[in-house]
């Protein structure tokens, strides 16, 4: 079997902001205090309020406010990278913020009993599946958690090698992926039990495998000179090899980016909270390397970029949402996520 290589596209990564609206305990508590930020979807803009008079303006390729829909952030985020690893590149989604920014809200949510509240995970898949041909594709699946630089199956736990999900009989339809993901999140909360920790401490990470068959360009054109002539050979057709295109959609549910209080006073120690760090930042400085057409991408600074690196960059398309909330009392750290979100530009 061959496999196509597929000609350059630019590796630009494209990012996308999201707020979500205040929380209960915000509209009370804070009800005297105005938003940190304020939005300006259709200029892109977002301003980051500096006091009561001043503020600073940053802009994204998308800006998504609080009553942005499921289906709109997919469509802006999701859906150009879904559309080219079914075209043979390979794609990366990731969204970056603080805990409770709504990460796992735009990624993960399964929306079983309200279709319009699934999340991008969900909406990929759905999209992939009317896509491919189960006679000539096949798609599989691994989901993993990165904890503290260790690789975690969620899928088939305590498996050393990150296991390939597929049911070569039926395929992956999207009940079963549904049900993977289900599963996947179970023994996520399990082993972050067994562990004594959040998963807000640890990266999710789901990998869809896209294997398509493709007729090879000579034969195409040779079935189109047939039609002129009627010379066509089914022998020659079965001399060849299918030519296989593989690509793989990436989507990172990434640790809180929040900063960790490395005293161990919250119950973290120092070794996780150096370990966040480590794989935040050197996420960062790939991305940095990225947008700025650097010739060095230091990959392999951290398990996470390792991970990342044929899915990263090159060809492959990559986007980014950043998440934030509204709060006056997180400036700071909304404040952070907007600069990591503006240096990845
Ligand atoms: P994270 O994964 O970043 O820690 P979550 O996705 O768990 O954050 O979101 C934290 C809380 O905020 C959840 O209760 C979630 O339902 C809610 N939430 C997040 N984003 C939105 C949104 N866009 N609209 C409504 N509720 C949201
Ligand atoms: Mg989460």
């Amino acid at each position: 079997q061959s496999v196509i290589t597929t000609p350059k596209i630019p590796g630009r990564v494209r990012v996308a902001v999201r707020l979500r609206p205040r929380n209960t305990e915000e509209l009370v508590a804070d009800s005297d205090f105005a938003d940190c930020v304020e939005l300006q979807s259709e200029l892109k803009r977002l301003k980051l309020r500096k006091n009561n008079w001043d503020s600073d303006t940053y802009e994204f390729d998308e800006v998504l406010t609080e009553f942005a829909s499921q289906k709109r952030v997919y469509e802006v985020v999701a859906k150009p990278v879904v559309e080219s690893v079914l075209e043979g590149y390979n794609g990366t989604i990731m969204a970056y913020g603080q805990t409770g920014t709504g990460k796992t809200f735009t990624l993960g949510r399964l929306g079983e009993e309200d279709t319009a509240a699934r999340g991008i995970m969900v909406r990929s898949m759905e999209d992939i599946l009317s896509d491919i041909s189960p006679e000539n594709d096949s798609i599989s699946v691994s989901y993993l958690q990165l904890y503290m630089e260790t690789i975690q199956d969620l899928l088939v736990p305590g498996n050393d090698n990150i296991a390939i999900v597929e049911d070569p009989k039926t395929g992956i339809d999207q009940r079963s992926f549904v049900d993977l993901l289900r599963l996947g999140e179970a023994h996520r909360f399990a082993a972050n039990t067994k562990l004594n920790t959040e998963s807000s401490r640890s990266h999710a990470i789901l990998m869809v495998h896209v294997r398509r068959s493709v007729k090879p360009r000579h034969e195409r054109e040779a079935s189109i000179s047939s039609l002129d002539n009627g010379t066509s050979s089914p022998l020659v057709k079965s001399l060849r090899p299918p030519l296989v295109r593989k690509s793989k959609l990436v989507v990172v549910d990434l640790a809180g980016s929040e900063r960790i209080d490395k005293s161990g006073s919250e119950g973290h120690t120092l070794e996780e909270a150096k370990s966040i760090n480590l794989s935040l930042s050197a996420l960062g400085k790939c991305i940095n390397a990225l947008a700025e057409n650097s010739p060095h991408v230091p990959f392999r600074d951290s398990k996470l970029t390792r991970l990342l690196r044929d899915s990263f960059g090159g060809t492959a398309r990559t986007s980014l949402v950043i998440t934030i909330g509204p709060s006056p009392r997180h400036r700071g750290e909304t404040a952070s996520t907007i600069m990591f979100g503006q240096r990845a530009m």
